[in-house]
């Protein structure tokens, strides 16, 4: 039904080979992270929607001077060495251009811990466009794609760092005008790179509302993660968008909500959609302006908490291990996937 992945790695390979090193044979599967590709098999137990730093402050006033690079690390390195200890090898960080995204700060990360570490390229509209920088509201979906794809084949901001997917956002209720050229642009993107789009959601009816339109521009449903689609409360809805391929990312999960996860994967076990599942906290972050960077939530309920729940419900290793390990490596690797 899709077409084969190999195209987008066997160029960034080529490129690759011309300037510094393929990590990986040309064959094989690979993530984009901050220190250059990694072959699936090396991703290990993951976490897909993480957070080191966001700043709210808008698009209008954004500004890397805004933080001090080092007193970041400081203050977040032991959360990030604590993945580590507790057997986390691969760590998805989603905050977007024009929210404190800082690929140089997450690249210094991954050097400390020997994290892998992915950040993204694509713009988010939630929050009522309050992030979208200006050319965004001018420009056509094409001429963004083109922007994100150049991040892709050049790299962010004058770096060799290259983004690991696409991360958009949009308002709950039905897609505005510009949240579908957001789509639109994260479709075209997608069909030029193989990068995963994972957009800030929700609910179901935005949710829906994106497939249908990444379908209609030849993307397959396979290749989007409805970001946050634990704020849905008829579970009908993630059995519908899971049916089309979809991935169902519930990330929100603290030490406080576990039943709500449980009831939510066991809902997508009893369809036999634990396939399109993937788990995470949406936890962290520093946030520029505060005192110390603010409050900080750790990373560790999935391992502390989730895990222990879901053996006690009787769901087995093999899918402790397809929801912390296969399901992210199928949903982030760098593969194309069209509708013929
Ligand atoms: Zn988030």
């Amino acid at each position: 039904m899709y077409s084969k992945p190999l195209k987008p790695v066997l160029i960034y390979c080529l490129t690759a080979l011309l300037t510094t090193q393929c990590a990986t044979k040309s064959n094989d599967s690979i993530i984009m992270s901050v220190n250059g590709p990694v072959s699936v098999e090396e991703m290990g137990e993951s976490l897909i929607h993480e957070h080191v730093l966001v700043d709210f402050i808008g698009a209008d006033q954004i500004s890397e001077k805004r933080w001090d690079k080092a007193e970041v690390i400081k203050v977040v390195l032991p959360y990030l060495k604590e993945i580590k200890m507790l057997g986390g090898k691969t760590f998805i960080e989603c905050t977007p251009n024009y929210l404190g995204r800082d690929p140089v700060l997450l690249k210094a990360l991954s050097d400390s811990t020997g994290l892998n570490i992915i950040t993204n390229t694509g713009y988010y509209g939630a929050r009522n466009n309050k992030f979208l920088p200006a050319h965004a509201f001018t420009e056509t979906a094409d001429q963004l794609a083109a922007r994100w794809i150049g991040e892709w084949e050049s790299g962010i901001n004058g770096t060799n760092i290259r983004p690991g997917f696409i991360k958009i956002g949009v308002d709950r209720g039905n897609l505005s005008k510009i949240h579908q050229k957001l789509v639109t642009a994260a479709a075209r993107t997608h069909l030029q790179t193989g990068l995963t789009i994972a957009s800030h959601t929700g609910t179901a009816v935005p949710a829906l509302e994106e497939i249908e339109l990444l379908k209609r521009e030849g993307v397959a449903p396979d290749a989007f993660i409805w970001v946050h689609a634990q704020a849905e409360k008829d579970l009908e809805n993630h059995i519908k968008a899971a049916k089309e391929g979809a991935w169902i990312s519930l990330d929100g999960l603290n030490d406080n909500n576990p039943d709500h996860y449980l009831q939510m994967l066991k809902n997508l076990k009893t369809y036999g959609l634990l396939s399109n599942a993937l788990i995470s906290h949406d936890a962290g972050w520093y946030s520029p302006g505060e005192v110390n960077g603010g409050k900080f939530r750790a990373y560790t309920s999935l391992f502390k908490i989730l895990l222990p729940r879901l053996k006690e419900a009787g769901f087995s290793d093999k899918e402790i291990r397809q929801l912390l390990v296969d399901n992210p490596q199928r949903a982030f690797e760098i593969n194309i996937r069209k509708i013929h």
